[in-house]
Formats: structure tokens, sequence, C-alpha cells
């Protein structure tokens, strides 16, 4: 049995507990949550600052570990896909070395979950035999060619979500890609060829270029489409949002993860949060300071109660894999947030949104989250500005 203690402890699933105590097992399940009070202290390990339960991402792709550094900051979502598509192509034992190492890393860092775009199976050997629980979302997009390219993205998908499928610890789904580059017939394949449990992850407003193109038909991406050779002759702008323009084409049903939200507006969120029975926001801020500079309104999620979570995205447009790097981010831009409720977006809401909750997310007797260490000063005004060190202890 192992007793630890923290000056805070935050279970995250019920209010923080000044000078809490853990009890495990040798296998890192929790059996108890209690106060000090009620222990005697030489059985107790203390620690300064706080405790709370293992880090989740809710969005990275890791299959683009090896693009740390090849694409340049600050110039917007479309020339930044232009990027990745035309210089994703490196050696093989490159992108498997790369995979590998980030993998390390994100343990390393404590992070117990992870939400995983994947385009190819390139990460399916790593995802196997690490201890993070992966959650693969198999990602489509025909770029709004109905009809025969829809047939082939499908095809093409079964056969990465069969790959994907093993071992039990992960889980696996099909995805659309984002508003703008999945065709209706798509979207009606992904809606009925999922499994009930998984979660639909979708990339969204994460550039205005996305709200234009449904609105009017215009921004960024008819020259997009033009430079890539794709005819979009018979799309047509529907007068809303990208989201509210798609919202009908996802399933009302699954849980759904929408991923960036830089551009997201508080009517869009309010129809999401009416259309699903679940849905969670995932923030990638550091990824969004790269490409398009800017960060998501967060009050209007909080406003409306939106539960949010956090994604790294992949190292083609972050500097590192660390939701801890990413809530520094949030926190150092937005200090009227409260901190303890950026620590939930980073764990508990992340695991819900995973579906992985019954397990990760949060300090509750019978789950095995692993536990963090934040070694800071609980009572300074901004306690993660104050962080010396941090790991995981459990
Ligand atoms: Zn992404």
């Amino acid at each position: 049995m192992i007793k630890i203690s923290a000056d805070l402890v935050l279970p995250m699933d019920r209010p923080p507990i000044r000078d809490g105590v853990i009890t495990l097992d040798e296998e890192g399940k929790i059996l108890k949550i209690g106060s000090r009070d009620n222990e005697a202290p030489n059985t107790i390990k203390h620690y300064r600052g706080v405790l709370l339960p293992g880090w989740v991402n809710a969005h990275c792709h890791l299959e683009l570990s090896h693009m740390r550094g090849v694409i340049p900051t600050g110039t917007g979502l479309i020339p930044f896909i232009k990027s990745v598509v035309s210089q994703r192509h490196f050696e093989e034992d490159i992108i498997t070395r790369a995979i590998s190492q980030q993998d390390t890393y994100m343990q390393s860092e404590g992070i117990v979950a992870v939400g995983d775009i994947s385009n190819l199976e390139v990460t399916a050997e790593v995802k196997e035999k690490s201890p993070i629980r992966y959650h693969t979302f198999v990602e489509c997009f025909d770029l709004l060619q109905d009809g025969e390219e829809a047939d082939r993205q499908s095809e093409g998908a079964q056969a990465l979500l069969d790959r994907f499928n093993a071992p039990e610890k992960n889980k696996v789904s099909i995805v659309p890609h984002a508003s703008y580059s999945v065709s209706a017939t798509l979207f009606r394949y992904i809606r009925e060829n999922n499994p009930i449990d998984a979660t639909i992850s979708m990339h969204n407003q994460e550039t205005p270029d996305e709200d234009r193109f449904f609105i009017d038909g215009k921004g960024g991406f008819p020259g997009f489409y033009r430079d890539i050779g794709v005819s979009i002759d018979a799309f047509q702008p529907t007068g809303k949002t990208s989201l509210e323009s798609v919202l009908p084409h996802l399933s009302p049903e699954m849980r759904t993860l929408l991923v960036h939200n830089t551009c997201t507006r508080r009517s869009d969120i309010r129809q999401a949060q009416a259309h699903f029975k679940s849905v969670y926001w995932a923030t990638c801020p550091n990824a969004n300071l790269y490409i398009e500079n800017r960060l998501p309104d967060y009050r209007l999620f909080t406003e409306e109660g939106a539960n949010l979570c956090i994604g790294t995205d992949s190292l083609s447009s972050n500097w590192q894999l660390s939701v801890l790097e990413e809530v520094k981010t949030i926190l150092r831009y937005n200090s009227y947030l409260d901190w303890q409720e950026v620590l939930k977006w980073a764990t508990y809401n992340g695991a819900k949104a995973l579906g992985m909750d019954g397990e990760l997310g949060s300090l509750t007797p019978g789950k095995s989250p692993g536990i963090i260490h934040l070694d800071l000063d609980i009572s300074a005004p901004n306690p993660i500005d104050t962080l010396c060190h941090h790991g995981r202890v459990v």
C-alpha cells in the first residue's frame, strides 16, 4: 500500500482537498481518498503543491512527430495544410523513430491517454505496446468529391480501423477531417459505420476562412481547391457558419469532440450543445499560436457551460507534446480563468471526451489514473507561475 499527500489534492470529480491523502495499491489503483487528519503522519509521503490525475491529450497527430520545426510559424491554416501535405514524406525509419520517441516523451510527461488522428497505419505498433491508452481517430476526407472518391476513402478507413482495433486498452473510430473537406456521402458513411461507444472527432473553425467558405463561398478555400486542381463547382454556400452547416451530418447520439474552435461563436456553441447528447471542445493553444497566431475566446465556452479539454496537436505545429505546456499557455493569456478549472480540462474532461473516464481522469477509488505532482506554491495569486518541478509519482 502507498500513501501520498500534498498541500492540495485535486480529485477532479469532487471538490479539492487541502492536505489530502491518496491511498493506492502497488499497481497504482486508488483505494481511498481522504484527509491527513485521519492518518498516522509517518506512513505518508508528503509533496509540496498539488497532486492530480494523469494528463489526457485529447488531440494529437503522432504520425507527424518527425516534422518538428519543418513548417514556419504564423503562415495561417491554408498554407500550413499545403506544407504538411507536401512535406510530410520522410524515410520510414525517421518517421517510426520519431513516433516511438514522442510516445516515450508523452509517458515521461505523465500523459496517460491520447486522442490521436491517423491517416496511415504507421503508429499502430507503438500504440499497441505503449502503456498510454490511445483512442485512434482514423481520419477521412474526400475534398468534397461525392461518388468514387468518397467510396475510396471509406474503404481505406475501414482497413485502417481494423489495423487499430487491438489491443483492448485502445479504441478506434472513423472520423471526418473537417467541415470543408468531407462530402455528404462520406459524412453519411461515418455516421453509419462506427462503434457506438467511440468518440467522433472533427477539426472545427480553426481559421476565419472556414466560416467564410460556407457563409458566402469566399475566403481562402476556393483558391486552395483551385491550386490543388480539385473542382468544387458542386459546392453551394449555406449562408451559415461551417459548424452550423455540417451539424446535420453528425450523429447526435455519438460522443463528439470538436477540435480547435478558434473562431467558434456563442451561437455555434449553443447549437452544438443542443444538437449532441454529449459534445466536448478540445483546445490546442500552442498550435493555434503556431499556425494562426490567435486563441479561442474561452469566456464564450465557460459562460455556456461547455466541456473543454486540451490537445497538443502535432509536432508539425507545436514545440512539444506536453499537456502541461498547453495549460501554461492558456493561463498566461487568460489570467481570468481559474487554474484548477483548466487542470480539470487537462485531465477529467479529456478522459470523458475519449470515453476513458471509467479508468482515468479523476482520483476516484477503483480507478488507476496515474498521479501527477506539480511542485508549486498554492497560496500564490497564480500558482502555475510558481511551478518549479513536475513529474509523475505513480
Ligand atoms: Zn489536428
